[in-house]
């Protein structure tokens, strides 16, 4: 979308690439050629009726909350008992007086629903203690766009595959079961690119069996 000297981009089916660095579906993206858009740090708010929310009180509250969300984190490792974060927010927000008027405190509460958005989980019913767990598996990098989500990366990697569908698998009267997905990975749950690793491991054992098989050797399982 273009307007009066500015560009946008909108997508409709759009996947996020959780981080680029050593993520696979990045470098394939690259390796076809096709256009990312790095999702901007940058994140303005606007009051209801459309009006720009004045940059120093947003910055001045969003750093507050950012303030109080390492407090919690060290505020973890002293309580021996399970607690909500929201509980633990709520708590620090008031001892440390952050967001003590109307204006503030509607952005304050913004930050907070963008936190249970992030989470699909109300603030009241994520545990203080881990509901950042899967954090250090995070990959590294921006975070990106991925136009028309990874079904062009399903297509183009599917490409002269022979694929046929509805027929029975013979193994030679020995069964075989291979699970892929994004539940098979304690690495990367939950991500499209752990999905896509585990059908690589998986896919290798695949090859692997098939080649055992042809030489007549026996696999130890
Ligand atoms: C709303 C939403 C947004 C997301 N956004 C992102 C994102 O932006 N970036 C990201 O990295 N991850 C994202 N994820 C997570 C990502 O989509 C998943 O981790 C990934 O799709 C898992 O892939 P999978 O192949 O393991 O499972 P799935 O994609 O769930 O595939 C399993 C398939 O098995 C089929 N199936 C189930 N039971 C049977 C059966 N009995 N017989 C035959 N077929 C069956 C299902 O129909 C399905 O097609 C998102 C998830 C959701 C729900």
């Amino acid at each position: 979308m273009e307007g009066v000297n500015k560009v946008a981009a909108a997508d409709l089916g759009r996947s996020v690439l959780t981080g680029t660095l050593e993520n696979p579906h990045g470098l394939l993206a690259r390796q076809l050629s096709y256009t990312l858009h790095k999702v901007s740090d940058q994140c303005p708010l606007y009051r209801a009726g459309g009006k720009l929310v004045d940059e120093h009180l947003d910055k001045k509250v969003e750093d507050a909350y950012n303030g109080l969300l390492k407090k919690a984190s060290k505020l973890r490792q002293e309580l021996s008992q399970i607690v909500p974060l929201g509980w633990a927010l709520e708590t620090l927000q008031k001892d440390f007086g952050v967001a003590m008027n109307d204006k503030e405190m509607s952005l304050f509460n913004w930050h907070l629903e963008n936190l249970e958005f992030t989470n699909a989980g109300l603030l009241s019913q994520l545990s203080l203690a881990f509901w950042d767990q899967d954090n250090r598996y995070d990959m590294g990098g921006d975070h990106f766009f991925f136009p028309s989500g990874n079904e062009r990366l399903v297509h183009a990697m599917a490409e002269n595959v022979p694929i046929i569908f509805k027929k029975i698998i013979n193994c030679g009267g020995k069964e075989d079961f291979f699970f892929a997905g994004e539940a098979t990975t304690g690495r990367y749950p939950a991500t499209m690119h752990g999905a896509f690793l585990t059908g690589l491991r998986e896919a290798a054992k695949m090859a692997h069996n098939a080649n055992v098989r042809t030489l007549h050797l026996q696999v130890k399982k």
